[in-house]
């Protein structure tokens, strides 16, 4: 078959510029269907833990959130590829970021209202900080670990959130010049409620946390209007231990 040579240019031009479009398109969809067989993968896991935790179903707005934050933005590069599936991943720094199933349980249990401020004590990878961002108002985020702390704190700016803010320092005392906070979920595990933590909470607020050594109890801390708490146990998880600044022995 003879193709005039201008025309022949033109057809692959215009091919080219469709290849071009395509893999520029093609990042995006893939990640976004990961993310929604995750959030499939949370509501089965859901489901099977509901007699342990009592949550037959988590809300729809953590779920669309699930479905919205690029996990593996906040994951080390040889992680990546693992981003999406139900499972803690490897931080560095002896660290991890928790299972996805786990974050939206801590982010339903904390119950949080799009005027809220809320404390995270462990940043980690900035993952957990991400998902409440887009739930509240301000999220105030402290790690003990000083890369780690950085890494996380370059990702909230590459992405935007700028409702984030980020300190290094021990959680184990909070973050009192922002308090009083309508929520403080814990990401590391302590093995007694910090009494620092019940102070900043408002109240009608919720702590969530993991209590305990190797395996914890996950907990939910209702402090009432008269200042006493009201405490449940959700479920067995296992965290990586709060660790303490040297010469703190409370
Ligand atoms: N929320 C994180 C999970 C991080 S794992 C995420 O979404 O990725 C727990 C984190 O708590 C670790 O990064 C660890 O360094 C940090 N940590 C441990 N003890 C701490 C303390 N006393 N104060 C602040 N952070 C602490």
């Amino acid at each position: 078959m003879d193709v005039e040579p201008e025309r022949l240019t033109r057809t692959l031009l215009a091919a080219m510029a469709l290849v071009a479009v395509a893999s520029s398109a093609w990042a995006e969809p893939a990640t976004l269907t990961d993310r929604r067989r995750m959030v499939e993968d949370i509501k089965t896991m859901t489901s099977e833990v509901a007699g342990e935790t009592g949550i037959a179903s988590l809300s729809a707005r953590v779920l669309d959130r699930m479905a919205e934050v690029p996990r593996h933005e906040f994951v080390p590069s040889e992680q990546k590829a693992a981003a999406y599936r139900n499972r803690p991943l490897a931080l560095g720094h002896g660290q991890t970021i928790s299972q996805p199933f786990v974050v939206a349980l801590m982010t339903e249990l904390l119950d949080v209202k799009k005027e809220h401020r809320v404390l995270e004590i462990g940043t980690g990878s900035g993952y957990q900080a991400a998902v409440l961002a887009g739930l509240v108002r301000d999220v105030y985020t402290i790690e003990i670990v000083g890369p780690l702390a950085e890494t996380a704190a370059a990702a909230f700016e590459r992405l935007g959130y700028t409702n984030i803010h980020a300190t290094v320092g021990d959680g184990y005392r909070g973050w009192p010049e922002h308090g009083p906070y309508d929520g403080i979920v814990v990401t590391a595990a302590p093995d007694h409620i910090p009494p620092a933590l019940i102070e900043q909470l408002k109240p009608g607020g919720r702590l969530v946390i993991p209590v305990g050594e190797i395996w914890q109890d996950l907990m939910v801390l209702t402090k009432n209007a008269d200042g006493t708490t009201t405490r449940t146990t959700v479920v067995p998880v296992r965290f990586v231990p709060l660790t303490r600044k040297k010469n703190e022995d409370d």
